[in-house]
């Protein structure tokens, strides 16, 4: 029987760690503030930045927002990202992507200061993670580490196959598993026969944006599986890249959607925010 990883639960026990955490620091006279630009009325990213908000809310930490409507110039969002990097009372920066198709993201994330960069987007951040240094890690891929962690799943010496290698997810979470001793090999859209590669897999983790897409016949009997994509079904039902009800007899261990990765994405910012007060 599969046992389902349940990530809202240790997302949970990761906010209550970090809450204990954050009350310490402020007995010393601590205090974290996280700022959070949005620009324009994306709805999800609306959705995305509320939950940010009430996550720091719960654990204590500062929350300053800015709003900014999509007419805001490329050259307004940088002068406020300089600004905040100047400002002392601030620990962390974030900016919600996607932002309007006049700005350029990278440009923009580069500008943050990386002892800031909560996001672990900076090329700084992403550069320290691929040589082993210190430094923030892009927070989807961490949160994965922990629920592997946290369910006492072995990673030294496995087989572990990553599909999709985006730079916020794929990429960072192989050089994740190879800090931690995995066999990693990463598998994107020109992957030659990719179910012989993914049934190689101990642990499968699946990045790929296509719902359902991963069926019993790339999985290796008794793998463990985690699913970090995220949609809506026909049926309006959320779901995730791997076929659930399909793999679920044939695996060990699988991470739901929703329930599974998603909530980490947060507990794992909250985290950041918090580690960025070693950083200052
Ligand atoms: P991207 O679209 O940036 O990357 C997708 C990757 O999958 C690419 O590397 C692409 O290959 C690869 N790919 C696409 N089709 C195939 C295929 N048929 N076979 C093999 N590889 C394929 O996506 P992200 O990494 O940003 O996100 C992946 C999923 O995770 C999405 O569903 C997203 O919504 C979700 N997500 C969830 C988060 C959470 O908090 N739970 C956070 C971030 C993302 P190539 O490079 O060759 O194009």
């Amino acid at each position: 029987m599969a046992v389902i990883i349940d990530g809202k639960k240790i997302s949970a026990d990761i906010k209550d760690e970090l809450k204990d955490k954050v009350e310490q620091l402020k007995l010393q006279g601590i205090e974290i503030t996280l700022a959070v630009i949005q620009v324009g009325n994306d709805p999800a990213s609306s959705v995305y930045v509320g939950n940010k908000k009430k996550a720091c809310e719960y654990i204590g930490i500062n929350s300053l927002s800015y709003e900014l409507p999509d007419t805001t110039t490329q050259e307004e969002l940088l002068s406020l990202v300089r600004d905040l990097n100047a400002n002392e009372k601030v620990n962390g920066i974030l900016v919600q992507l996607p932002l309007p198709k006049h700005m350029n993201e990278d440009f923009i994330v580069n500008t943050i200061d990386p002892k800031k960069d909560v996001d672990g987007f900076h090329p700084q951040n992403v550069g320290a993670l691929s040589i082993g240094h210190k430094g923030f890690v892009s927070c989807t891929p961490a949160g994965v580490i922990q629920l592997l962690k946290r369910s006492k799943i072995d990673l030294s010496g496995k087989e572990c196959v990553i599909v999709g290698r985006s730079n916020i997810v794929g990429k960072p979470m192989a050089f994740l598993m190879l800090r931690e001793n995995a066999t990693v090999t990463i598998c994107h859209s020109r992957t030659k026969d990719l179910k012989e590669v993914t049934k190689r897999a101990d642990i499968l983790i699946v990045a790929i944006g296509k719902p359902k897409f991963i069926t019993k016949d790339y999985v290796k009997e008794g793998a463990v599986v985690v699913d970090v994509g995220i949609h809506r079904d026909a049926y309006n039902k959320i779901c995730g890249d791997v076929d659930f009800d399909d793999v679920f007899n044939n695996v060990s261990a699988i991470t739901p959607v929703p329930g599974g990765v998603g909530p980490m994405t947060i507990a794992m910012l909250m985290n950041n925010c918090v580690e960025s007060i070693d950083n200052q």
